[in-house]
């Protein structure tokens, strides 16, 4: 069984994804991660890559999925999560042909639903400590630090990353959500899509994608 993960920045698909690899029944594949481990390995694709992200540019999608189908080719018959393989609607086909390439396709596409409102509580919340990098979310009690703007460990003012910051958050969700608007009718019209409410607990997530994959 293969399948792609899909959701808005902190509905927590890569979580649910490594919570369901461990079980050992499927191995989870990210795009980014596949050229990371490429240009580790040195193959010549890999490093055409490479060239790209060294100039700070978007590495072509025709290096990317071909990477991709090397990649899942080497995994052989292994059941495949995967997690950032399709970011528009345009890659849709070029996922199929890159699995079909290896005799696979994708069996089902989950997409873990978060309104937008938690999507800006949980992303906008993040603080880190510029001194020992620990990262807090003051959203969550449990990753409160105890006294508020303070490191726990260090005594350190925290700070917030450009990118965790409510209007940068805003912008980039609103970009999410158009290009998942796409995506999410295609994969709707091959009725490959189930959605998945993640607004409860990882561990109820976790369950409950469990039961709908009948695992
Ligand atoms: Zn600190």
């Amino acid at each position: 069984m293969n399948l792609l993960f899909l959701g808005p920045p902190g509905s927590g698909k890569d979580t649910q994804a490594e919570l369901l690899a461990a079980g050992g029944d499927f191995v989870v594949v990210s795009t980014g991660q596949v050229m990371r481990d490429g240009i580790v390995a040195g193959s010549e694709l890999a490093l055409q890559a490479k060239s790209f992200m060294d100039e700070g540019k978007w590495v072509p999608d025709e290096i990317v999925y071909k990477l991709l189908a090397e990649h899942v080719k080497s995994l052989g018959d292994k059941s495949i999560i995967f997690t950032g393989a399709v970011r528009r609607a345009t890659q849709i086909p070029l996922l199929e042909d890159s699995l079909d390439a290896v005799g696979k396709s994708l069996d089902k596409v989950l997409y873990f639903d978060l309104p937008d409102a938690e999507v800006m509580n949980r992303l906008s919340n993040r603080w880190f400590c510029p001194h020992d990098k620990t990262i807090y979310n003051t959203y969550f009690k449990s990753r409160s630090p105890k006294v508020a703007g303070v490191c726990d460990k260090c005594g350190n003012q925290l700070v917030q990353r450009d990118d965790d910051k409510p209007e940068v958050v805003q912008q980039r969700l609103a970009e999410v959500r158009q290009f998942d608007a796409d995506i999410l009718s295609a994969y709707e019209a091959k009725g490959l899509l189930v959605h998945v409410d993640a607004t409860p607990s990882v561990e109820d997530i976790a369950v409950k994608v469990r039961e709908l994959l009948g695992l």
